[in-house]
């Protein structure tokens, strides 16, 4: 986890691009929660450095946030975001220098073990090697079938909500932020959560 940060700042200083962008992350939710606990849990096991803030706090440092008192709310001064598909990029990029293959486009229908090798078959070629990585995602259960691993795919509901509200925004000094809300968080403290 710690190691994470030093090889984003290697993977920008060999690709010439700022990927990691550290605006902190602010996190909410109730002491009792699912996420809160976890956080904490998490921060004792990698020393994490956090900041416990309270409602007034937060709203002195983050003036677009409005936190509910009957919520926990911790900062992660280290934490921030990535530009996800530049850093996907940025790994092929590298994986390219060093000499990687590529082969987009090619669906895979399936692979074979032997004695001392592995064969993918796609709908266009086959390809033996010693070893052989499935990172097919949640597609992965029609791979994994053969070798018995249990996987379940869950749906996740995720939302996207516009604001044209400055406060909320990078630029401006703003965390990226999470709310986590049990059935027993009332809806109300959790609209009152970003003033906008
Ligand atoms: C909307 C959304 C937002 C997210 N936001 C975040 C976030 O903010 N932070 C975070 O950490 N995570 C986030 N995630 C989760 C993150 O994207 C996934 O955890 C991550 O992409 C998983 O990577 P992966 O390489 O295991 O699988 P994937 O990225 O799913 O890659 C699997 C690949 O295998 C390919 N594939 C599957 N079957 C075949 C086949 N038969 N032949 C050839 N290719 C095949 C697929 O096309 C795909 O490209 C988000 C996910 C979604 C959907």
């Amino acid at each position: 986890m710690q190691r994470a940060y030093t090889l984003w700042d290697e993977l920008s200083q060999q690709c010439e691009e700022r990927l990691f962008h550290q605006v902190g992350l602010l996190e909410v939710g109730r002491p009792d929660g699912i996420v809160i606990p976890c956080v904490v849990t998490s921060v004792q096991q990698h020393g994490l450095v956090v900041d416990q803030l309270t409602a007034e706090q937060i709203n002195s440092r983050f003036p677009a946030f409005r936190a509910p008192p009957d919520l926990v709310d911790v900062f992660e001064r280290e934490a921030g975001y990535l530009k996800a598909e530049r850093c996907v990029l940025a790994h092929v990029t590298m994986a390219k220098r060093h000499g990687a293959k590529f082969r987009t486009g090619e669906i895979v229908i399936g692979w074979q073990a032997q004695r001392r090798d592995v064969t993918v078959t796609t709908d266009r070629a086959n390809y033996t090697s010693a070893k052989l990585v499935v990172a097919a995602g949640a597609w992965a259960n029609q791979f994994l079938h053969d070798l018995q691993i249990p996987l379940r795919i869950l749906a996740k509901h995720l939302h996207w909500y516009v604001s044209d509200h400055a406060g909320i925004r990078a630029e401006e000094g703003a965390p990226r932020f999470s709310t986590s809300y049990q059935k027993t968080t009332s809806m109300d403290s959790l609209r009152s959560t970003t003033a906008d």
